[in-house]
């Protein structure tokens, strides 16, 4: 990778917006609030030192020169500010004597304007990449950026011996990331397929960072892929590969883990089969929504949706930041999807129901999709079957059990 540095002035930077991509593929929302962007233009007419950005050229693309790497929160509040977007505070102390109190850009005074214009930013330029694998490095070089972390963990995982390494790798080949918008680069798949199996262990959000994960793959060597753990994240997968079954260019590396705790809660206590369109046309018109308020004004934006932008940007693999960007997702696709049941908390038969069960059926298998239904079935070799799957909203009733041998009930489990 070459690097080159120039500086730039605030002046120059104002011109050349057009040229510059400031959300390449690998970045996540803009996310400033307006005193983090007001401290930047104070900074800046102060003469303070602010960190250099990293830009990367693009000679083979048409609209944009550089893709921005690291920086988009200050060009874009340099922008916005420019264009007049917000006002200095009014309690802001004077530069130099002059008051800039409640002050736009087009209310600065000749001095204010020579000191924001001349003010220059270090710029470190990524040169051409010329592979790849040197693609692969600029977002490796973003991310340890951005928060310290690198894709690098997630290499050192799969280098990791142990059946939960060969769970994850299996979970990372599910078609549900072929539905998603960002690749696989540096096993991107496999650290997230480690984040959903995760979570599935713990049964809640909990905190998904690379130690964490580090840790259950050194805890989990015995993990098995048959139990009811692999079990559920296939069965999540499945549902949210039904319910997006192309191509979406909303599901993000931001909003994958989130979702998926959804659908898996989904799956856990409501009635979820024949949802996962109600789901998938929800959340697109929620991250529509979502984009359509970041362009709005400051002041005029939904103050959940800033809140929920903020913690895509920030720690978002704490525990916390999970289970409050759970809890926003659900009171949103609960108030689009009203009629959504919870099932039925008692999924497991009584024994008075069961013998009821058992006397009425004669004692024989009522499926017969393995038997022919002959056989009386011993009490102790028989299930009682939910007619209506519990997961489609079956009641745990005697009406709605039936006897089931124990082979055919496996069958039956197997299809639905
Ligand atoms: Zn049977």
């Amino acid at each position: 990778m070459k690097l080159s540095k120039e500086r730039y002035p605030v002046s120059v930077l104002k011109e050349v917006q057009d040229s510059i991509d400031v959300r390449p593929e690998y970045q996540r929302p803009l996310v400033w609030t307006l005193k983090q962007k007001r401290l930047l233009i104070d900074s800046i007419l102060r003469g303070y030192d602010v960190p250099k950005m990293y830009w990367h050229r693009q000679p083979d693309e048409e609209q944009f020169e550089f893709h921005v790497v690291d920086g988009q929160q200050r060009l874009t509040t340099i922008w916005e500010f420019c264009n007049d977007g917000f006002a200095l505070p009014k309690d802001s102390d004077p530069v130099d004597g002059i008051s800039t109190a409640k002050l736009k850009y087009s209310g600065f005074n000749t001095e204010l304007k020579k000191r924001l214009h001349l003010y220059s930013f270090d710029v470190v330029i990524v040169e051409e990449a010329i592979q790849n694998d040197e693609e692969d490095e600029v977002r490796e070089m973003f991310l340890r950026l951005q928060n310290g972390t690198t894709l690098k963990a997630q290499e050192k995982r799969n280098a990791m011996t142990g059946r939960m390494r060969a769970f994850v790798k299996e979970v990372a080949q599910h078609p549900f990331f072929e539905s998603c918008k960002f690749s696989n680069t540096r096993f991107t798949y496999d650290h997230i397929a480690a984040q959903m199996t995760c979570l599935e262990l713990a049964g809640e959000p909990v905190s998904l960072r690379d130690s964490d994960l580090n840790k259950m793959y050194a805890e989990q060597t015995d993990f098995d892929p048959k139990g009811n753990v692999a079990k559920k994240v296939r069965r999540t997968l499945d549902y949210l590969t039904q319910a997006f079954p192309e191509h979406t260019r909303e599901l993000e590396r931001y909003n994958a883990v989130t979702l998926y705790s959804l659908a898996s809660s989904l799956i856990d206590n409501y009635v979820h089969q024949g949802t996962e369109k109600k789901l998938a046309d929800w959340f697109i018109a929620f991250e529509t929504e979502r984009r359509a308020d970041m362009e709005k004004d400051e002041d005029s934006r939904d103050v959940q949706l800033v809140e929920y932008q903020r913690l895509t940007s920030y720690s978002t693999d704490a525990a916390e930041s999970l289970a409050k960007r759970l809890e926003h997702m659900q009171r949103r696709f609960f108030l689009a999807a009203p009629d959504i049941e919870l099932v039925d908390p008692t999924r497991i038969f009584s024994e008075a129901q069961r013998l009821a069960i058992y006397r009425r059926d004669g004692a024989r298998c009522q499926l017969r999709i393995k038997c022919d239904g002959s056989e009386k079935l011993k009490w102790n070799n028989w299930h009682a079957d939910h007619k209506v799957p519990h997961s489609a909203g079956g009641k745990t009733t005697v009406e709605n059990g039936q006897v089931a041998c124990p082979d055919c009930n496996f069958a039956k489990g197997a299809v639905g």
